[in-house]
Parts: C-alpha cells; structure tokens; sequence
C-alpha cells in the first residue's frame, strides 16, 4: 500500500494564512480580537496547552491573557470571573483550561461560558447546536478531524466510520460532526474493548479515529487495508511521543495515516483560531 502520511503542519499553515487575512480585514475596520483563558492552579499539561496558545495568538495578531487562579478558589468565585469576562466586551473568546481538581464542578462552569465566546465548544448549548446539525463553536478536536478528512477530499457519506473514544471533547461531538456528513458511525469505548469487541469494529473500518491515550492500544495488523487513519491520542513513552496506534505496521496498511506528533495536533490549535475569528464576526455581524 503506497501510504501517505497526512502532513498536520502542512494542514494547519493553510488554516492560518486564512485566518490572517481575515484577522486582518477586521483590523483594519477597528475590531480587535482577545482570548481570554482562566487556568486554576498549575496543571504542568494544562501550562504546556496555555504556551502552545500564547505563541499561536501571538503570531495571529490576537491578544492573549492568562488568569491564574489559586487551587483554593471557589466555585462561587470562580463563576464570578467567568461571569467577568462574559461581560466584558473587549474579550473575544474564553477559555477554561482542563482539568480542575479541587472538587468543582467543571460542567457548572463550563456551561457559565458564554456560548457566543465558548471557542472551545464546551458549553451545552453548542453541544446542544451540533446535536441539531447546525453547529456554531464546536470542540476544537472534533473540527480538527473533519477539517483533516476535509482536506482529503474524503466524501464520508455512507461510509464505515469507527471512533474509538467518547469524551465529550473529542469522541461525542466528533461522531455528531460525522453523522452530519453521513458517515455510518460506530462509536467504541471502554466496555468495546471488555467485551472484546473492538478488533471486530476496527477492522470493518474505512475511516479509524481514535482518541484514547493509550499507546499501542490499537495494532497495526487490524487497520483495514486502504483505510484512512486519524490518531488523536497522545502519549508519552519514555521520550518519545506515540498514538494510541501502532503506527509502523498501520502505516503499511492505510492509505492515510497522521503521525503523532505532527498529525492532529497543530490542526487543532489552529481550529483553536478559527473559532476565535468566528466568535469576533458573530460579534460583529
Ligand atoms: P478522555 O480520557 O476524556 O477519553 C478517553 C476515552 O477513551 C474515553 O471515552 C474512554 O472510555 C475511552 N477508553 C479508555 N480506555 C479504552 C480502551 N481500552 N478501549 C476503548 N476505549 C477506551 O480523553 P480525551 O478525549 O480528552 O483525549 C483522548 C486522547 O486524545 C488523549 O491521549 C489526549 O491527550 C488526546 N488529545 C489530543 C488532542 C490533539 O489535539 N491531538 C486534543 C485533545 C486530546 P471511558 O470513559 O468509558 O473509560
């Protein structure tokens, strides 16, 4: 199988450039963008993603601000800073960064955010707006699979899509993203695997995403020939970052595969933007 490896920085730069025309154009009419992102206590992945954010907003021309809030916050507290930025007018977009530990309800605030500036797509009421087929700002992951299909020229309709993986980040809104576009959807999770089913899902798949975190969880030799493969798992292993399948043997198999690292990732950042963007020009509509 001649497989092609799916260039994620290649996929990403092409959504940038855009991006800055347009960030551009409403720079120039007066309107400026912020993104706002509120982290609680020091979570070191949590501080990586916050970095990844700073540098991408800073090269977009999007001014960027990081509240960091002690770990002894409180709910209450923490609804009114949220409740801050909803109102104030110069932010564009807020972000609450994943996860928070010291027992609040991360669902109770996530829904405080204003679905108009949830670039994110956390909130249930885009959650809600995808379930109806009519998304508006939805999690920036899930995008980032269908923009990378997309990019493949990928007609999904009637196709044997397997996702591996059902958060409501990544896995669930995803599957709606692609029963949007017609795919036939099956969606594998934790009891797939204890009933030892998931070899059999995977294998009849003409399109395999998997967003688990487990390296290796997935072995080359169940890739369906010619099947396109999205990893969106991430993992450390000793040194080396890996997916959550076995790329060597998948690679021989698919007809396209990302890698992990340089797959998903920058994709989903610059999604990230896009969101941005998209949350400024409703603003301005
Ligand atoms: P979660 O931990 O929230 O979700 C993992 C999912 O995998 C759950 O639905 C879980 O099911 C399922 N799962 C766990 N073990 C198995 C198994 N053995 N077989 C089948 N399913 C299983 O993670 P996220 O969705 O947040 O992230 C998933 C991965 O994607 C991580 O590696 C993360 O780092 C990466 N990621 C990458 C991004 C990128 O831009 N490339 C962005 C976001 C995440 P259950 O809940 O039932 O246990």
């Amino acid at each position: 199988m001649n497989t092609k490896i799916i260039d994620g920085n290649k996929i990403a730069n092409l959504i940038l450039e855009d991006i800055l025309k347009e960030i551009n154009f409403l720079s120039d009419k007066g309107v400026s963008l912020k993104l706002s992102a509120i982290q609680v206590g020091n979570d070191s992945a949590s501080s990586l993603y916050v970095k990844q954010q700073k540098k991408i907003c800073n090269k977009a021309g999007i001014e960027y601000e990081l509240v960091i809030l002690n770990n002894s916050i409180t709910e209450a507290e923490l609804l009114v800073q949220i409740n801050k930025l909803n109102s104030d007018n110069s932010v564009t977009g807020i972000i609450l960064q994943m996860p928070i530990f010291n027992g609040i309800d991360a669902k109770k605030i996530q829904a405080s955010i204003s679905m108009e500036k949830d670039v994110e797509g956390v909130n249930p009421l885009n959650m809600g707006w995808l379930v109806y087929g009519r998304p508006f700002l939805a999690p920036c992951t899930a995008l980032a699979v269908i923009e990378i299909l997309d990019s493949l020229n990928m007609d999904l309709c009637g196709k044997e899509v397997v996702v591996v993986g059902h958060s409501d980040i990544v896995g669930k809104p995803l599957s709606l993203l692609l029963l949007n576009k017609f795919a036939t959807v099956s969606v594998c999770h934790i009891a797939t695997s204890k009933a030892g089913k998931l070899e059999g899902h995977i294998r009849r798949a003409d399109v395999l995403i998997s967003a688990v975190g487990r390296p290796n969880l997935i072995p080359g030799n169940w890739v369906k020939e010619g099947a396109i493969v999205i990893d969106v798992g991430i993992n450390k292993v000793g040194n080396k970052i890996v997916g959550d399948v076995e790329f060597d043997v998948a690679a021989k198999r698919s007809s396209f595969i990302t890698p992990v690292p340089g797959g998903v990732g920058p994709v989903t950042i610059s999604i990230l933007l896009k969101n941005i963007l998209k949350a400024a020009k409703w603003k301005v509509r």
